[in-house]
């Protein structure tokens, strides 16, 4: 059973579907077995309760990228902007205050890590192998595709790549999500999961799962 408040995760901001949720915490049970795990644009920390309380239990880490100053679409003016999120100080979304808040009440200070950077930034030293991978950042395709490029490389064999917001439809939301899905799946290096909702689950192959005739052409 998830060891989180349903309360907290009812409350906390957020773009996740509850049943999206369910699945990251039980692939993330799974692969912190393997090794530590990290998110790509936490936003106010929804996704990083269902993913932070498998790593929990299995006593792994939670690196959790975001430079918490919004997306594209979360600015003032925007579709998605939310007042609660805007410092008026700086003139500038902030969402890391509410993101600790999210931390501290669900007890998750010991297990996740926040990287409040760009994720190329974030990603430029990085050396640790994981053994997950959710990009849930920004929506253009230069976002996409960078956090795609930057991270999917350290993704252990037998680890996960997760990819929100996928839509196949153009009718129904961005592409730049499936755009990168579909790249990952054309490299050979990933084997295709049941998706939940919009979310996508790829599987780093191991090299021995790795066909043949793909091995020639790379
Ligand atoms: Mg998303």
């Amino acid at each position: 059973m998830i060891n989180i408040d349903p309360a907290l995760i009812k409350q906390t901001r957020g773009f996740l579907d509850p049943d999206e949720g369910r699945r990251l915490y039980d692939v993330a049970l799974d692969a912190g077995r393997m090794g530590p795990c990290l998110e790509i644009g936490s936003y106010c920390g929804k996704s990083t309760l269902y993913l932070g309380a498998a790593c929990r239990e299995q006593n792994t880490v939670l690196f959790a990228v975001d430079h918490h100053t919004g997306s594209e679409e979360q600015q003032p003016g925007e579709g998605y902007f939310d007042p609660a999120t805007y410092d008026y100080r700086f003139n500038r979304i902030d969402t890391f205050p509410l993101f600790r808040q999210t931390l501290v009440r669900a007890g998750l200070m010991d297990t996740v890590v926040p990287i409040v950077a760009p994720s190329a930034l974030a990603a430029r030293f990085w050396g640790t192998p994981l053994g997950l991978v959710l990009i849930d950042g920004g929506h253009s395709d230069a976002a996409a595709y960078g956090d795609y490029s930057a991270w999917a490389g350290h993704i252990m064999p037998g680890g996960f790549l997760l990819i929100h917001d996928i839509f196949e439809n153009p009718q129904e939301g961005g592409q730049a999500p499936y755009h990168i899905y579909r790249m990952a799946l054309s490299s050979g290096l990933f084997a295709e999961f049941p998706r939940t909702k919009t979310l996508g689950v790829l599987r780093r192959r191991r090299p021995e799962e790795i066909p043949p005739r793909e091995i020639q052409q790379a």
